[in-house]
């Protein structure tokens, strides 16, 4: 006999009877369902509003000073991001406080240029330690049109969900890296010669979610599909930062700045600092690396990296809070031995990484392969005290050849 799958009751004791597949449910339940989910929406509203609420927003000094604790240099992306962070609590803010003056702060998304290994990332996750929204890291080599073999673009604002817990209203408050953003350049001027499903085509999905916009997105991530439940997520509020390595847009950078300069304002050149043109980057130079013009419209805050010398990769070894070499010290504590390094190893580490081109991400693969026999050996060994000399990282970093370096 037909009844309620909710409450039990018959087809005669209802109004309606909704059939589904498999089951029914009556004017009632529906009803009831419906209160139900409204009841949710409203105490996800109010944890997010909560959450924002309890937040001791870090001023952009303060935000600053953080991130100085574990990224050497690089003052420039560091103050830029520490004003875009705060900015953002205060537009979430605003948005709450409902003011009537209607003055709207408008988000300014941000593109990062720099080499790798120069500490994009390293921001990216130091930034999100501090946060009190959520935070999502994302790819966008995995993205590629909708219909082809990749994720699809919506897949971006899946970890951001998770980082949520779901929670969609505290998810629209969030911030999304999205890395190596140069990757999904215009292929070539030509755009009939083949599809160019990894370059424009993602940069125009990827618009609509800069932009600010209702995006139905596959929570689970991955592909969307007709059997999969999409979650409905407004961009409108949330912090996109993207990062790029934007390898050869130097050339592009003094190709424009020779053709500015040529006659006119000749001072100018000799000022120009030929050994680092990302710091004069400008948004045409996205622009003719690939970009198109609208997603370089959409991220107007930009900011560089400066590629890092030899100074830096220093510091990088041994001062940052979870610097590497501390990181090795602590692991050797833990057996109860005391490890030290000669500064003339820690240089010869440096040089290794500059000889490899591997910058500071080499660092962490070259003092691997020096310290991997004492890791084996010392653990069974009654040792108290192991000094790395630079006698002996050359032997163990002259025993595998580069190209075995792995670079993490
Ligand atoms: P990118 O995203 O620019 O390619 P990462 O942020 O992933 O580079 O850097 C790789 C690793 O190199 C980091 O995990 C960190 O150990 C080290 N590193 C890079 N730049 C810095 C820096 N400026 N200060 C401290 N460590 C750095």
């Amino acid at each position: 006999m037909d009844k309620c799958s909710f409450c039990g009751r018959k087809r005669s004791d209802v109004e309606l009877l909704i059939s589904g597949i498999s089951g029914f449910i009556c004017n009632d339940c529906t009803m009831k369902a419906y209160h139900i989910i409204e009841e949710e929406k409203k105490t996800m509203e109010e944890e997010a509003d909560c959450m924002i609420e309890e937040v001791n927003i870090l001023k952009p000094k303060e935000i600053k000073e953080f991130l100085d604790k574990y990224i050497i240099g690089q003052d420039n992306a560091k103050k830029v991001l520490a004003v875009a962070v705060y900015n953002h609590y205060k537009r979430i803010k605003q948005e709450k406080d409902d003011d009537d003056d209607d003055v709207e702060i408008e988000k300014s998304n941000i593109i990062l240029v720099g080499e790798t290994g120069t500490g994009k990332t390293l921001i990216a996750k130091t930034i999100a330690r501090i946060l009190k929204v959520p935070f999502a890291i994302v790819d966008a080599t995995i993205l590629t049109e909708a219909g082809y073999v990749g994720e699809d673009i919506e897949s971006l604002l899946s970890r951001l969900l998770q980082a949520a817990d779901y929670n969609t209203k505290l998810a629209e408050r969030g911030i999304v890296f999205i890395d190596e953003i140069d990757k999904i350049s215009r292929k070539s001027d030509n755009p009939s010669i083949t599809r160019d499903v990894s370059g424009e085509g993602v940069q125009q999905g990827l618009l609509k979610l800069l932009e600010g916009s209702v995006v139905n997105v596959p929570p689970k991530g991955g592909r969307k599909h007709p059997e999969q439940e999409l979650v409905a997520v407004n961009t409108t509020n949330i912090l996109f930062i993207a990062g790029g390595a934007f390898d050869g847009v130097d050339k592009k950078i003094a190709q424009r700045l020779n053709t500015q300069t040529v006659g006119f304002n000749k001072r100018n050149i000799e000022k120009i600092d030929r050994d680092n043109f990302l710091q004069y980057i400008a948004p045409q130079d996205l622009k003719s690396f690939g970009l198109i013009p609208e997603i370089v419209g959409r991220l107007p805050v930009l900011s560089y990296l400066e590629p890092l010398n030899e100074k830096a990769l220093r510091q990088i070894l041994t001062q940052p809070k979870n610097s590497i070499i501390k990181q090795y010290k602590k692991l050797f504590k833990i057996d109860g031995i005391n490890l030290s390094f000669e500064e003339s190893a820690l240089y010869y580490f440096v040089e290794k990484a500059i000889e490899f081109k591997l910058g500071a991400r080499g660092l962490r693969s070259i003092c691997e392969t020096v310290m991997t026999d004492a890791m084996f050996n010392m653990p069974s060994e009654n040792i108290k005290n192991f000094r790395v000399t630079l006698k002996y990282a050359k032997k163990m970093l002259e025993k595998i050849e580069k190209h075995k370096l792995k670079v993490a």
